[in-house]
Formats: C-alpha cells, sequence, structure tokens
C-alpha cells in the first residue's frame, strides 16, 4: 500500500509546477501590466511560485468574458440536465487531482496536508456531486391566478457572479462560492486571498479540462484593494458572494451602494460560544470536541472560541481539554501526524501574538501562548488556552483567527445565554447537555446561524450555513444556497 510519509510528500511538492497567472477567458495569462507578487510557503519561508498581481484592467478583461459566455447562453441556456453532466465531470477531476489539491493547499497557506487529503479533499468531491445532482431536481412554480391566466414564477441565473475568497479554506471556499453559481448558470469570477492562490488556479485547470466553456469561470489573483475593489465597484458585476472579515464584508456593502447595487452576499467573522452544562453526559467527548478550536490552526470563521462552563464542573472539565489540545501540537504540515501547521503567513501571526499578549495582562495563561520556530520559519504557534477570562476581555471580543481559547465561568443558564449572545457576531453556537429541554430552550434563545448541541462546528452541504448579526447574510449550502446565485422571473400570460 502507498505510504503517504513525510518523504512522499516532500518529494512530491517538491515536482509540482504550480500555475500563477490568471485565467480568463479559458486562458491562463499574465496580468495586462505584468506585475506579479512572490508566494510563500509559510511553513518554511520558501518562495512558491510568482503570482499575477491584477489590477482593475484584468477584472475588466473577465468581467467582459464571462458577460460574454453568460449572455450567448453556452452554459447559462443549455438544460441543467447538461451542466450537472458537466460538472460531475469536473467533481471526477478533483477527486483524480486530490493529492496535488491538498499538496498546494498545504503549501500555499500552511495547513496539515494530510487533514487537507485525508477529510477536507473527500468532502469537497462529495460537495461538488452534491449541487450538481441537485440542479436537475429544482421545480419552479405555477401561481394559482384563475382560468384565462398562467403565471410562471421561475429561477433564474443572475448573470455574472463575483466571488472574493479568505485564505483559511482556500480550496472550500472558491468551491462553495462557485459550484452552485455555475450550477445556477451563472458566470463567474473569483478572486482568491493573495496568500493562497493557488488551488483555484488549480481548479480552474480542471474546470477547463471538464469542458465548461470558456469565460464561464475566470480567476484573478491579486491584492485586495487592486482587485476586490474594483470588483465591489464593477458596473457589469450583478452579484457579490464574499466570504473574509465583517471589516472587508462591509466595504462590499459601500462599493455596491456606490457602484450598481449589485447584491452582496456575505459570510463574515465569528466569536462563537460553546456553553457547556454540567448536565453533560459525556464530558470527555465535549472535551475533544471542545479542543477542536485548534482545527486548521485556529483559521476558522465558525470554530468555538469561548468556551463558557458551569462553575461546578469547570475545573474538572478544562483539564481534559488542555489533554486533548496536546493532540494538535505544531508540526511540519506535511508530517502526515501533523494536526496543526504554521500560520498563514508573518503578519497574521504577529496580530495573533498581540492578542496572546493581550490575554496574558487581562486573563490567566492556562496552555501554550508561545510562537514556535520549525524548519527555520516562525510561524508556528502552540494551542493557547486562557482560563479565567470575562466576556468584556480582548480575546473574549475580537475573532482572533489563530489557537486561542478563551474560557468563561458560568452559573446558570440564563447567565450562560446572555453572555453566549454579547457578541456582535453570529455565526455559530455549541450546546452541551443532557437535558433535552434545556438544549431546544438554549438552542432557541441562542443567536446564531447554525447551533449544534452534544457537538461543535457542525457543516455540511446538506444544511444551510451563513450567520446573523454582524457575521453577515445569505446562506452557502444546501438547496438554499440557489437563492443567492439566482432571481425570481414572473411571465404573465392571458389566453
Ligand atoms: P479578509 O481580509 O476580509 O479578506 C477576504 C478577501 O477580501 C480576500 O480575498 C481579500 O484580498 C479581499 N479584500 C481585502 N481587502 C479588500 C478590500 N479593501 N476590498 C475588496 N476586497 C478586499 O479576510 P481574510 O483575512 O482573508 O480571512 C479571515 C476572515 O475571513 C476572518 O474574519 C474569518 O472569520 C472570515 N471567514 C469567514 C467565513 C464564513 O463563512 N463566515 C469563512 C472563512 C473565513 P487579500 O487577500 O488580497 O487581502
Ligand atoms: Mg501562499
Amino acid at each position: 500500500m502507498l505510504e503517504r510519509n513525510l518523504g512522499y510528500w516532500t518529494e512530491r511538492a517538491a515536482t509540482l509546477r504550480p500555475e500563477g497567472r490568471a485565467f480568463i477567458a479559458g486562458e491562463f495569462v499574465n496580468a495586462v501590466s505584468a506585475a506579479t507578487y512572490e508566494n510563500r510557503n509559510p511553513a518554511t519561508g520558501a518562495v512558491i511560485n510568482l503570482v499575477a498581481s491584477c489590477d482593475q484592467l484584468d477584472v475588466d478583461a473577465a468581467v467582459v468574458a464571462a458577460r460574454t459566455s453568460f449572455e450567448s447562453g453556452v452554459w447559462s441556456r443549455i438544460t441543467p440536465t447538461e451542466r450537472k453532466k458537466t460538472l460531475l465531470k469536473l467533481a471526477e477531476l478533483i477527486e483524480r487531482d486530490s493529492e496535488d489539491l491538498a499538496l498546494l493547499e498545504s503549501l500555499d497557506m500552511g495547513k496539515p496536508v494530510s487533514v487537507a487529503f485525508g477529510y477536507e479533499l473527500p468532502e469537497l468531491v462529495e460537495y461538488v456531486r452534491w449541487f450538481s445532482e441537485a440542479i436537475d431536481k429544482l421545480y419552479d412554480e405555477v401561481a394559482p391566478a384563475g382560468e384565462g391566466n398562467l403565471a410562471l414564477i421561475r429561477r433564474e441565473p443572475i448573470g455574472v457572479v463575483g466571488a472574493v475568497v479568505p485564505w483559511n479554506f482556500p480550496l472550500d471556499m472558491a468551491i462553495w462560492k462557485t459550484i452552485p453559481a455555475l450550477a445556477a448558470g451563472n458566470s463567474v469570477v473569483l478572486k482568491p486571498a493573495e496568500q493562497s492562490p493557488l488551488t483555484a488556479l488549480k481548479l480552474a485547470e480542471l474546470v477547463k479540462e471538464a469542458g465548461i466553456p470558456d469565460g464561464v469561470f475566470n480567476v484573478v489573483p491579486g491584492f485586495g484593494s487592486a482587485v476586490g475593489r474594483p470588483m465591489g465597484l464593477h458596473m457589469d458585476i450583478d452579484c457579490i458572494a464574499f466570504t473574509g472579515s465583517t471589516e472587508v464584508g462591509k466595504m462590499f456593502l459601500g462599493y455596491s451602494a456606490s457602484s450598481n447595487m449589485k447584491l452582496v452576499w456575505l459570510e463574515c467573522g465569528g466569536k462563537s460560544p460553546n456553553i457547556v452544562f454540567a448536565d453533560t453526559e459525556n464530558l470527555d467527548a465535549a472535551a475533544e470536541a471542545a479542543a477542536k478550536v485548534f482545527y486548521n490552526q485556529g483559521e476558522i470563521c465558525s470554530s468555538p472560541t469561548r468556551l463558557l462552563v458551569e462553575r461546578s464542573i469547570k475545573d474538572v472539565f478544562v483539564t481534559k481539554v488542555v489533554a486533548h489540545a496536546a493532540a494538535y501540537r505544531p508540526r511540519d504540515p506535511l508530517h502526515p501526524e501533523s494536526m496543526m501547521g504554521a500560520m498563514v503567513d508573518g503578519n497574521h501571526a504577529n496580530r495573533v501574538m498581540e492578542f496572546i499578549e493581550a490575554g496574558k495582562k487581562q486573563a490567566r495563561l492556562l496552555l501554550g501562548g508561545n510562537r514556535l520556530t520549525i524548519n527555520g520559519s516562525e510561524n508556528f504557534i502552540e494551542p493557547t488556552i486562557f482560563d479565567e477570562v470575562q466576556n468584556d476581555h480582548v480575546i473574549a471580543r475580537d475573532e482572533i483567527f489563530g489557537p486561542v481559547l478563551a474560557i468563561i465561568a458560568f452559573d446558570t443558564e440564563e447567565e450562560a445565554v446572555r453572555i453566549a449572545n454579547d457578541t456582535v457576531y453570529g455565526l455559530m453556537a455549541s450546546v452541551f447537555t443532557s437535558n433535552l429541554s434545556r438544549a431546544h430552550r438554549v438552542s432557541n434563545a441562542l443567536k446564531a446561524g447554525t447551533v449544534a448541541v452534544n457537538a461543535v462546528d457542525m457543516i455540511s452541504p446538506l444544511v444551510p450555513f451563513g450567520g446573523v448579526k454582524q457575521s453577515g447574510n445569505g446562506r452557502d449550502n444546501s438547496l438554499h444556497a440557489f437563492e443567492k446565485y439566482t432571481s425570481l422571473k414572473t411571465t404573465w400570460i392571458k389566453y
């Protein structure tokens, strides 16, 4: 049996020649300005490749390609069954190239390759299949308009969809935004994060091989101000689907208001509460789940970063969480047993360390708190746990997006719910209890797009994902995702 060990991944990484050019109208092209930037591997500091540093001119070219393909009908007006077949082919190609995709993701943003390969890629293949299969099973409506009238209510593709995504799950986010949009018949312009363009560009290669017509899928790499902003302000983009920080999400609302009132769908930040009641049946399982806050280096919007524990079990429970945190000792992301890789870059690692320093001034450091150097890179941070946190401490209010857990004690259910909801965010929440009434009562009271009971961070193509309050609007995943990428057309026929 093939053993994917450190040597295997290291050798394979050395043979990769990642694409760094933009993908516009079915071709890989340099930026019009010919500018490039150095794309680095955060786990070693080495330059992986030069990536096109695009700007307004490249965005314009991509939008023209997208618009032309959309209006021609080569994709937008073929039958949903034909689109399904092509997208299923794409799923097959993603599966075929899973190793390369996982490795590119790991090299680009520091996550453990075996997590990407063993867990994320198989899920993504299923995700693409799920949306491909869904599209020719959706029926439109006929209104009860009475004799002599036929009122048809149909869902049409919107047109040109701009997708702007972050670096924490580069391929997941690219797929979440573009596959439902493509399935519905739109043409797409995708901007990956500056730190992590490689899997989006590899996806473009597979899109072409699958037979999606030229111009339907475009990728424009570059910086937020040079590419994201002109997309947000573009007069010929009909919709922006954004995942990223709340700060930049707000900018997209502004861009829309000052341009063409394009639709803006936002999946933004989070500071998710995880409430553990003393009546929890399996405290070990709850502690293992709580330690998942360190998954993906803690760079997850929906991560359960505020652990609210009932005071009577706090010490016992916290000891268990600390024990489970050991599994996330930072290691070389290419090591097959690594569960925690490098922070995405030095700037972000600095920012996370600033939060840790702020935490040390206000709360009690229980575990970690240090930066580590591995393979010459200083971008590794230990799993860090703070006890005796108050909900008004900096580390309980701001999204850190790193491996930092804040523990807050509570005495009553009412107090737990109040603390949990005392945040500007509302993406995800968790409750651990064996009391069924309490599970329902607390789930109903929590202000979040998703509440997981006796589990954390439950995400699947089967159910909607997204937030309330300043975590954003709209929903990815499930059939509801199509609501973002279609508009309702009424055709009223008198006869
Ligand atoms: P970010 O700074 O908001 O960036 C997201 C995207 O927006 C990137 O492609 C970025 O380009 C672009 N951008 C930056 N400044 C821009 C501007 N002025 N105008 C237009 N576009 C601009 O977020 P990030 O640091 O990459 O990712 C971390 C954030 O994403 C966290 O807040 C996290 O909660 C959020 N997130 C949310 C979800 C969710 O589903 N709710 C999922 C994952 C991540 P550059 O790369 O060039 O800066
Ligand atoms: Mg990178």
